[in-house]
């Protein structure tokens, strides 16, 4: 049946040809999207790029500079996605490009090692007080797939609690969401996913000790470690509450569990020594992306010495990677960790995201619009209801018909947002004062256009 459906499937856009029974595209974005959709599925490398939760057609960029990007129309925006976390220090930063050409020209992979690699794997364990040993890999899936690995080779258990709302990567177990109730198996998200190993996965709602506890009462003998994020980033911004965090860690503790952080967007983004040392708990493992990376995909994981110790050669937890650690990528991911630890630069990033949030707070008061904004450190999101915004249940209360209209808007006046309700925007180094004011400028003229007050 599979194979039959295979032979009479066509791509559902003709490759060659006229264009017949399309809209003809206007812009640039529009032609090149129509192309994309012909030979890549959706027209995009990854799903949420494709506009589908706010409508429309994605810009596709031409390039960036500092906190702008101009798309291939010529047109010009103040970014706040910045590649979705990675983008701390803006665009094309000189010192990120500079240590790119210079790694290039000497080779980009060797599949040896190399010095440029134990720097930053240095820079890594010095910064981030819980981790002693790293091993980097080539994306934050990468580095949440392996992490649970290796909670489940140090711990002989296999069952893994996440949190409903709370996304670390692609990988089969860990795209699984609530079913109907904290105590219920894990349903698959994807399609393709077996039951068998979605069970494995246990979901719990974030924000709610009471919930994990409840998953200890009946599995704790099982289950061998809690992953989270420390600040959820991927449901749109809602922190921890407090002593949420630490709950994960005492209750991990007392039943023999490991607790690891997912640390691929707040590592190095709130704090230059992780969301860990900005709200003082410890895991057990850490998974580190984005910001790590530069820019370039990298990925890393890492704890303690006699968890680390089982991972391959050293021990019998099995990971490996052809281009992990390569020259061209490490370049990338050091000179954003040098630039970051000059000194004020969180000031500096805190003082940025305030004055952004600030401002659209009054903008969305005085146009009587509801929203709440959720913002820890340099990451924020604005939800289209009244809030506060603690667990997945508020966030899903959020308009995002009216957070479709408003992104619209905002990207018609160049302004860049996330193109989802459901995820974070952020600030980088590169934005200005200036750029805020713009920003929160524009935002007001945006919700008078979209909301008509
Ligand atoms: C982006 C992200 C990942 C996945 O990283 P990729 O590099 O996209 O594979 C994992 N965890 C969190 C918290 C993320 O935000």
């Amino acid at each position: 049946m599979v194979g039959g459906a295979f032979l009479t499937s066509r791509p559902p856009v003709p490759r060659t040809g006229s264009s017949v029974g399309l809209n003809m595209p206007n812009t640039r974005s529009e032609q090149l999207f129509a192309d994309a959709q012909k030979y890549i599925p959706g027209g995009v490398n990854s799903p949420v790029r494709s506009f589908r939760a706010v409508g429309g057609t994605p810009v596709f960029i031409d390039r960036g500079s500092g906190a702008h990007v101009w798309d291939v129309d010529g047109n010009e925006y103040i970014d706040y996605l910045g590649s979705w976390g990675p983008l701390v220090l803006g665009h094309a930063h000189p010192a990120v490009v500079e240590a790119l050409k210079k790694a290039a020209e000497g080779g980009t992979s060797f599949g040896a090692p190399v010095a440029q690699e134990v720097e930053l794997a240095q820079l890594i364990c010095e910064a981030v007080p819980s981790i002693d040993a790293v091993r980097l890999v080539n994306s934050g899936t990468e580095a949440c797939m392996s992490a649970i690995r290796l909670a489940r080779a140090f711990t002989g258990r296999n069952k893994i609690i996440k949190f409903a709302g709370c996304y670390h990567g692609h990988a089969d177990g860990l795209l699984v969401k609530a079913g109907s109730g904290a105590m219920t198996h894990g349903i698959p998200t994807s399609a393709g996913v077996p039951e068998s190993y979605a069970s494995e996965t246990l979901v719990a709602d974030f924000n709610d000790l009471s919930s994990v506890e409840s998953l200890f009462a009946v599995h704790g003998e099982d289950i061998a470690g809690i992953i989270v994020e420390p600040v959820a980033g991927n449901m749109g911004v809602v922190p921890a509450a407090d002593g949420f965090l630490e709950g994960l860690r005492r209750v991990t503790s007392a039943a023999g569990a490991t607790l690891i952080f997912d640390e691929v967007i707040t590592g190095f983004r709130v704090d230059y020594r992780g969301a860990q040392s900005r709200f003082g708990v410890t895991p057990d493992l850490t998974c580190l992306g984005k910001i790590i990376g530069g820019g370039l995909p990298v990925g890393a994981y890492g704890g303690r010495w006699e968890i680390m110790e089982m991972v391959a050669p050293l021990g019998p937890m099995y990971q490996a990677g052809t281009l992990s650690g390569n020259p061209l990528a490490v370049a990338a991911g050091m000179a954003t960790l040098r630039e970051l630890q000059r000194p004020g630069t969180y000031d500096r990033l805190e003082e940025t995201a305030r004055r952004l949030a600030d401002g659209l707070k009054g903008v969305f008061a005085r146009a009587e619009v509801p929203s709440s904004i959720n913002r820890v450190g340099s990451m924020l999101t604005g939800f289209f209801t009244p809030g506060p915004v603690e667990t997945l249940a508020q966030v899903e209360a959020s308009d995002t018909e009216a957070y479709g209209r408003y992104f619209h808007a905002m990207l018609d006046r160049g302004v860049y947002l996330a193109p989802s309700q459901f995820e974070a925007g952020f600030v980088s180094l590169a934005h200005t004062n200036d750029d805020i004011d713009r920003t929160i400028a524009i935002a007001e003229s945006a919700l008078k256009a979209a909301f008509e007050v």
